[in-house]
């Protein structure tokens, strides 16, 4: 039982930098996969991967090897998200790891992500193998950007590997230097076990099947575990490995990563961060586990029928044991019923589940406009954390309200500068460091509320900067702010779910942006419906969607029935993300518009 001949590594880098082209060409090269069922980003499996072209999800495989010594290797990789949303995701891959491949594309240099990801893995005391990739591009400069690793990330860059995930140029070299650089996974085959639960997901059929490395001990089917924190004991159904389709073993060894089929029925019952051991001759002490991921963003979710309401309790409950930083409290709203304020890592996470739970569950459902979660402290000495802007007391009852603050970190060329330092103006930031890297690149701090970051922060910046500045945070303390509660108001009503808090400096702007935003959103109806924006009983601002002219039909001229038919198919269609208010019909959109005003 001889661990020399494992490699546990992840493959880390800034979005975009190639980590899942490499992985790929990773499991061509050891003939993992048959030419024929190769295709691109392989590992991304979920649909909403392969769509945005972007990894959500680490996911980890089983490669052989065949080095250049004439030895077989076992690598275990894990290729994970780079968005700054998927940071934790990262962390979790690492701690079962004992290297990581840090990708660095070079024709963009060391980004914001690539230096947390560097630090995350230095961190955790990993073997680093830095690899530059896209070499076959003509604006390729890998010189510079070996510097930049050396400089930026204080990484020795004299072992980096210059690949092309694209040719397959130098992935070879980086398979060796996998074998010579990252240290094999020490531990005792003998000792009672001790494996981490790193990722899981829940299946009709076979239960929750976990993804664990195993630290000390081994695991077969029909072994009697226990989980050290859960406290739930389980007989397990199965063992095996991705390659990457799921492979039956006979055993996880000691050092290895591979999935354990557990039976249990339960969504609740797995933990990520949890150890496994044996039931009957335990391990002393569990693995140190992950800090658990504190959602930045909360929004509610609502079944756009209502009666899917336990339907999507139930999907909440089966997506969670995928996605353990979920958070989620029952909300009513009275313009949309039943629902559930989540708590969501970043935007993107948001967007993410949301749409993981309407394809995976089968649910419509409407998200409100997202929020922070405000600190507010009342005249009577106590403090309440405030989610949602329905939730926010009467202002005679409000002392102050404090509001979550970031640091924020963004490198971008030394041209752009001045545009980056504006646009943190614009968004109440405050620069507190600057940095000058390299000749080609600034490092620039700020302080600023995460509320503001949530808006249009991230787009502005691309656009601004041509999408050569990139972006990096997290959560520093709370301050004092001057905040308020805009509500909008149509047909004279107040509509609770499209409430929402913001600055007093920009609430007059954001009223007005948002009151016209909403006037292209909402549809014509049978009547006239004024749209106002207002704080406590004052109106700050106001538009008008106008009555519909004439029926749909009218332009049918009543002959063409197949034209009719398709007419009223394609206003049924558009209705089926609507929910009538009062009497308007308000699209999803409608919800969300906050984020849509210039
Ligand atoms: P990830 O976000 O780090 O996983 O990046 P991907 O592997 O999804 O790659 C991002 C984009 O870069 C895709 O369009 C790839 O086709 C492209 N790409 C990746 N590696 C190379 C390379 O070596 N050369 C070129 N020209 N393009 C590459
Ligand atoms: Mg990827």
């Amino acid at each position: 039982h001889d661990t020399s001949h494992i490699r546990n590594f992840s493959i880390v880098a800034h979005i975009d930098h190639g980590k899942s082209t490499i992985s790929d060409r990773i499991l061509e090269l050891t003939r993992t996969v048959d030419e024929r069922d190769m295709e691109s980003q392989l590992l991304d499996t979920m649909d909403i991967e392969r769509e945005r072209g972007i990894t959500i999800k680490s996911n980890a495989v089983r490669v052989m090897y065949d080095a250049d010594d004439g030895q077989t290797y076992q690598f275990n990789l894990i290729d994970t998200p780079g968005h700054v949303d998927f940071t934790y995701e990262v962390s979790r891959s690492l701690a079962a790891c004992e290297g990581a491949v840090l990708v660095v594309d070079s024709t963009q240099g060391v980004e914001a992500q690539t230096v947390s990801n560097a630090s995350l893995a230095m961190n955790a005391n990993l073997d680093i193998v830095p690899a530059i990739n896209k070499i076959d591009l003509p604006s390729a400069h890998p010189d510079e950007v070996k510097e930049e690793i050396e400089e930026d990330l204080a990484i020795p860059a004299d072992d980096a590997v210059c690949v092309s995930g694209k040719t397959g140029e130098g992935i070879h070299d980086l398979l060796e230097s996998i074998v010579f650089l990252i240290s094999p996974p020490a531990g005792n085959y003998d000792a009672p076990l001790k494996a981490l639960i790193l990722d899981s997901y829940f299946d009709e059929y076979r239960g929750v099947v976990a993804t664990v490395r195993v630290f000390d001990g081994h695991i077969s089917k029909g072994d009697d575990l226990l989980m050290m924190q859960g406290g739930e004991r389980f007989l397990v159904d199965g063992v095996g490995v991705k390659r990457p389709a799921e492979v039956l073993m006979d055993e996880l060894g000691v050092g290895e990563v591979g999935f354990v089929v557990t039976g249990l029925k339960d969504p609740e019952s797995v933990r990520v961060g949890d150890t496994l051991t044996y039931a009957e001759n335990p391990t002393d002490e569990p693995l140190p586990g992950y800090r658990e991921a504190k959602p930045m963003v909360y929004t509610g979710l609502f079944p756009v029928d209502n009666k899917e309401y336990e339907n999507l309790r139930d999907a909440l409950e089966k997506l969670h044991v995928n996605d353990p930083s979920l958070t989620w409290s029952p909300e009513t709203s009275v313009a949309l019923g039943f629902g559930f304020r989540v708590g969501f890592l970043g935007l993107l996470h948001m967007e993410v589940v949301k749409e993981r739970l309407e394809r995976e569950f089968n649910l419509d459902l409407i998200a409100t406009s997202p929020s922070v979660d405000y600190h507010v402290f009342k005249t009577n000495g106590e403090m309440v954390g405030v989610r949602s802007p329905q939730d926010l007391p009467d202002v005679t009852c409000i002392d102050h309200i404090e509001e979550p603050y970031l640091k924020a970190k963004i490198i971008c060329p030394p041209e752009y500068t001045g545009a980056v330092m504006q646009l943190a103006i614009e968004h109440r930031g405050v620069t507190t460091d600057m940095i000058h890297l390299t000749q080609k690149s600034v490092e620039l701090h700020f302080d600023m509320p995460l509320a503001e970051l949530i808006l249009d922060f991230f787009d502005q910046l691309k656009s601004r900067t041509k999408g050569y500045a990139s972006l990096d945070y997290e959560f520093s303390e709370y301050r004092t702010s001057e905040l308020v509660k805009l509500d909008i108001l149509l047909s004279g009503d107040e509509v609770d779910a499209l409430s929402f808090i913001v600055h007093k400096d920009k609430a007059y702007t954001l009223a007005r942006g948002l009151c016209d935003k909403l006037k292209e959103i909402i549809p014509r109806q049978q009547f006239e419906v004024p749209i106002q924006g207002a704080i406590g009983n004052k109106i700050i601002a106001r538009s008008t969607v106008k009555a519909m002219r004439k029926d749909v039909l009218a332009k049918c001229y009543g002959g063409d029935i197949s034209r009719k038919r398709k007419l009223l198919e394609k206003q049924k269609e558009g209705k089926k993300r609507m929910k009538a208010i009062g009497s308007v019909d308000v699209p999803q959109e409608a919800f969300m518009a906050i984020l849509k005003v210039d």
